[in-house]
């Protein structure tokens, strides 16, 4: 089946996140605006996708948990999980490795973890805008480690990139799938290995920036199995 989808959304945990991007917002925003199936995937954490998962399976959207880590070259990557078990304890190994620096709130803005009811529950004290102390090669190990896929976010942009930062895409990676944003679409960067599936997103830090359902992906199910199960694949 053909799905719209918007699989890359920062909720209110990242800081540079607006904090209206709370677990019912952002499900009923992608339901107003059409879509199957998103992805949240906070900067370096999963800490508030029991919260999301739980508002989306009570309004019937598929959410697949997801982060967006930053390993010390300050490459951005994704990682895609089929279960919140998996990701959260994903998560919890990748907090270890996030250096002891305390967010500024004034400068780069709140970390709230939410509930349900998008009542704040909590804040993260360290800075999750931090780079990890672990490599690229070791932040796909580890995502594996917890039978996650690891998928290169917006691998054209300048700032956190892996081809701009990287210069290539290690083929010891195993990459099978890459981010392209909407700009280095246009600027043919889907054509960059063309045995790589590539997906687009929003990388909405808003409410209005999430996706309008122009991006369709196929899947044998709208279930984050069925997902995972398409990167595993890669492009057969
Ligand atoms: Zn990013
Ligand atoms: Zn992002």
């Amino acid at each position: 089946m053909k799905l719209y989808a918007d699989l890359h959304i920062h909720s209110c945990l990242s800081p540079c996140g607006d904090e209206l991007m709370t677990p019912n917002n952002i499900v009923n925003m992608a339901l107003l605006k059409g879509l199957d199936i998103i992805a949240v995937s906070d900067h370096n954490t999963c800490g508030n996708l029991s919260a999301v998962c739980s508002v989306a399976a009570q309004n019937g959207l598929t959410v697949i948990p997801a982060m967006e880590m930053e390993t010390m070259e300050e490459v951005h990557t994704l990682a895609y999980f089929a279960t919140l078990e998996d990701a959260l304890s994903f998560s919890d190994e990748i907090y270890t490795y996030l250096p002891s620096v305390a967010n500024n709130p004034d400068f780069f803005g709140r970390q709230l973890y939410m509930n349900d009811d998008d009542e704040i529950v909590a804040q993260e004290p360290k800075l999750l805008l931090s780079a990890l102390s672990i490599t690229v090669e070791e932040g796909f190990e580890m995502v594996k480690k917890h039978n996650g896929i690891a998928v290169p976010a917006h691998i054209d942009r300048p700032s956190h990139g892996m081809i701009p930062i990287l210069g290539f895409i290690n083929p010891h990676l195993g990459v099978t799938c890459v981010e392209v944003s909407p700009i280095g679409i246009a600027q043919g960067f889907a054509q960059y290995d063309p045995r790589l599936l590539t997906i687009t997103n929003s990388d909405a830090h808003d409410l209005g920036s999430i996706l309008e359902p122009i991006h369709q992906i196929e899947l044998e199910q709208n279930t984050p199995e069925a997902f995972l199960e398409m990167l595993r694949r890669g492009k057969a």
